[in-house]
């Protein structure tokens, strides 16, 4: 199917199903409501002179409106393009030019930021972009006033004449490791994606899903809004961004079956010192991905979180995105232990980073995947793709994984961000899981930074339970003493309030790296 396609098979299915819940506004869509809305939308892309192919940019915090652009540009097969809502002028004017954005839509303003003002200020350097419309802004509603219901023909015959295998979206990966990537990707790559992740804890259309991760990141778009239209379920938008409150909130009001998040956000919500108070009984699952999953976080969210059926996936922007995930019946080991096996109509291998060849069941070495949800490509850089996605279709992911011998895959971190200690290499995420153990570490980041003598050594940066009693360097080797081995264990110690993050939630360890270079 395309998504449009999808969505009309979608609304035949559950016309009266909720669709989607804008909670900061107070706003409810069921399937039917959110398909008219859609189309309105898409016949206004169309009076705008929106072709096939052409590129339409969404700048934005999560709304509603994110989620309309969403299925409307598919309708009409332009190619929607994610800009990172953190974004300032340097950076979406590179986007706006390196993906050739002809019409944009964006946020108003969010937090003191200005988006009217920044598109202003990059416009001349853009001359491909001959409109931008604002969410919230007057001129919303004018723009969509032009989708008037006489084109609706026009738009069910530029529908019927999409392939699913064109492409649909131009994702830009999280910027974790470097400047960020456009992977360019199709109906089939999402779609299918979205699918199988919904199979995979069985969705139905009772559950709601509360998304406090950004849309502009295939976990909100893929993970939550397709799986969600794949099956029927509720999309519940907690906030524009995320914040730990709210989204409990909006759990217990909204009656939530799933929460997702990245593991940063879900320690800030089981820190919260009024967690108890929250009602999280119609929670029966939720995701954890986007970076390593520590053990002791998922046990805690088994248990504190009515979430006995939490699921972790594996996956990459590239690949739209997930090829690994624990299954509903996973016992606790596999379920926090591992980032689950292969999805369906996927491959996975674990090879030798050096010469390719497969890696026995248990050892490590750089995880591949293959199949239907590798991108078509990054975005006009041919270099850049053959650099990941080999002659044989396979994406090398950058990633240090072992596969259990039940076919299970454990990730053992980034090739980037092994510590080499003289000569010994260390893994940050083993020492990252030993200290998560530790009753004053609420969240820990492992970095290598460099040394004298032995090349590298091992920094220990510390989010303490209690900002008035964190950690000393001592007591954490005192820890480590006798149980991790000696070039494991810390030599120097930060403690921070927050790390450093990309909007997707991730904890940006090039910046920590960076930043205590030198002592
Ligand atoms: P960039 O490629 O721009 O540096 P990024 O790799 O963080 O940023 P994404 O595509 O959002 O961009 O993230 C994919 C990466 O996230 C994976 O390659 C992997 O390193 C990490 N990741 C995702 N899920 C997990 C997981 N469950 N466990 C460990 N790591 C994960
Ligand atoms: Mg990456």
């Amino acid at each position: 199917d395309t998504i449009g396609a999808h969505l009309d098979r979608a609304v035949a299915a559950w016309p009266d199903r909720e669709a989607l819940v804008d909670v900061p506004s107070e706003r409810r869509w069921t399937y039917r409501e959110f398909a008219a809305d859609v189309d309105r939308l898409a016949r206004a892309l169309l009076a705008d002179g929106v072709a096939q192919g052409d590129r339409v940019g969404i700048w934005a915090v999560n709304c509603a409106e994110w989620v309309l652009v969403q299925y409307a540009t598919a309708r009409v097969g332009a190619i929607m393009v994610n800009i990172n809502p953190a974004y300032r002028t340097h950076e979406v004017g590179y986007v706006l030019r390196q993906a050739g954005v002809s019409l944009l839509f964006a946020s108003l303003s969010h937090k003191g930021s200005d988006y009217r003002a920044m598109v202003d200020e990059v416009r001349p350097t853009c001359p491909q972009l001959r409109r931008a419309v604002y969410i919230g802004d007057p001129g919303w509603a004018a723009f969509t006033a032009l989708g008037t219901a006489d084109r609706q023909d026009e738009l069910r015959a530029r529908q019927a004449g999409l392939s699913c295998d064109d492409p649909i979206n131009i994702q830009y990966t999280s910027g974790t490791t470097g400047f960020p990537k456009g992977a360019t990707l199709s109906h089939h790559n999402i779609l299918n994606n979205g699918y199988f992740v919904g199979e995979s804890i069985a969705y139905t259309e009772q559950d709601r899903i509360c998304l406090p991760v950004p849309f502009y990141h295939c976990f909100g778009m893929v993970m939550g809004n397709l799986a969600a239209t794949s099956h029927g379920a509720c999309v519940v938008i907690p906030a524009p961004s995320f914040e730990p409150r709210a989204t409990l909130e909006a759990v217990g009001q909204e009656r939530c079956t799933s929460l997702y998040g990245v593991p940063t956000m879900f320690i800030a919500e089981l820190n919260l010192p009024d967690f108890d108070s929250y009602d999280l009984s119609s929670l029966r699952t939720g995701i954890m991905a986007g970076s390593p999953c520590p053990v002791e976080v998922m046990k805690r969210v088994v248990a504190e979180m009515h979430m006995a059926e939490v699921s972790i996936c594996y996956g990459m922007t590239e690949t739209s995105p997930v090829s690994l995930q624990t299954r509903r019946d996973d016992d606790l080991d596999h379920r926090t232990g591992t980032v689950g096996r292969v999805l369906p109509h996927l491959e996975v291998k674990v090879v030798d980073p050096a010469t390719g060849t497969t890696r026995p069941r248990g050892e490590a070495g750089e995880l591949c995947t293959r199949g239907y949800s590798v991108m078509l490509g990054y975005w006009n850089e041919p270099g850049k793709t053959a650099e990941v996605v080999d002659q044989g279709r396979w994406m090398h992911t950058g990633d240090l994984a072992l596969m259990r011998e039940d076919g299970y895959v454990e990730i053992v971190g980034r090739i980037k961000d092994m510590i080499i200690r003289g000569g010994e290499n260390i893994y940050p995420r083993e020492i990252e899981e030993f200290l998560h153990g530790h009753p004053k570490v609420a969240d820990v980041q492992v970095v290598g930074v460099p040394h004298e003598r032995y090349g590298e050594e091992v920094l220990a940066c510390v989010v303490p339970r209690d900002p008035a009693d964190p950690p000393t360097l001592d007591e954490l080797r005192g820890y480590c003493d006798g149980r991790l081995a000696h070039y494991k264990t810390p030599t120097r110690l930060s403690v921070l309030d927050a790390f450093p993050m990309t909007v997707s939630g991730k904890v940006r360890k090039v910046e920590l790296r960076e930043r205590y270079a030198t002592r």
